[in-house]
């Protein structure tokens, strides 16, 4: 059952690390039951769903954003949202911030970084970040925190493939953490989690070794 599945992976977990419950598809229902034990991190990646979840359940959720979302509906999430681990172009990143400024609430996010062969990924790439940061433009946001970096893992049973990319991105995080405000690396999913954990991500996004496959 999916609370004893939940308690099995936090207890393999350092306290500094946050689990987000992927709940996308699940209904509320299954989101509550693990609320009921404490749990609080839930990720969504389409904002239609995300909106209706966050009307209908507890206000002390934090909800995190963790998928491709599109500048025309970012105003709907910027109120309530607690992290956005997908802001994956500037373009995005202006609306975000625009956004926040109307409604004046700062809104962390998160850096997507592509780190994977699958041509489907998105994201930035560690050039164009690596020039960001060096010039101190992510720091011109004034309504949007940058808490870190997100990036998904080439789909592949190549376990040395997936610790090859993590491990790059694990590296970059450090490089560049002196420099800015990041204390977020989010990375792991079901698949990958172990892998992700071994290369210091302190933010896993799990949803079926929890709440079971998705149809
Ligand atoms: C769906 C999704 C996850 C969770 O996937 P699982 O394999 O079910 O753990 C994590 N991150 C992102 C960006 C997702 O879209």
């Amino acid at each position: 059952m999916i609370q004893n599945r939940l308690q099995k992976i936090k207890n393999e977990l350092n306290e500094d690390t946050t689990l987000v419950a992927v709940s996308k598809t699940k209904p509320v229902e299954e989101i509550e039951s693990l609320y009921e034990i404490g749990h609080v991190d839930f990720g969504e990646n389409k904002v239609q769903e995300l909106v209706n979840k966050h009307t209908f359940l507890p206000k002390d959720i934090n909800w995190h954003m963790i998928g491709h979302l599109q500048r025309n509906k970012v105003r709907q999430i910027i109120p309530f949202i607690h992290l956005i681990h997908s802001v994956d172009s500037l373009r995005l990143l202006n609306k975000i911030n625009d956004e926040a400024k109307k409604i004046n609430r700062k809104v962390n996010i998160l850096i997507q970084i592509k780190i994977s062969n699958d041509n489907s990924k998105y994201g930035f790439s560690f050039d164009e970040i690596e020039y960001l940061v060096k010039n101190g433009i992510l720091d011109e946001y004034e309504f949007t925190n940058v808490k870190g970096l997100m990036g998904m893992a080439t789909f592949t049973k190549d376990e040395n493939v997936i610790d090859h990319e993590f491990k790059k991105l694990k590296e970059f995080y450090q490089k560049y953490r002196p420099h800015t405000n990041f204390s977020i690396l989010s990375m792991g999913m079901s698949g990958d989690y172990r892998i992700a954990l071994k290369n210091k991500s302190n933010m896993l996004r799990l949803g079926s070794v929890i709440f079971g496959v998705r149809n």
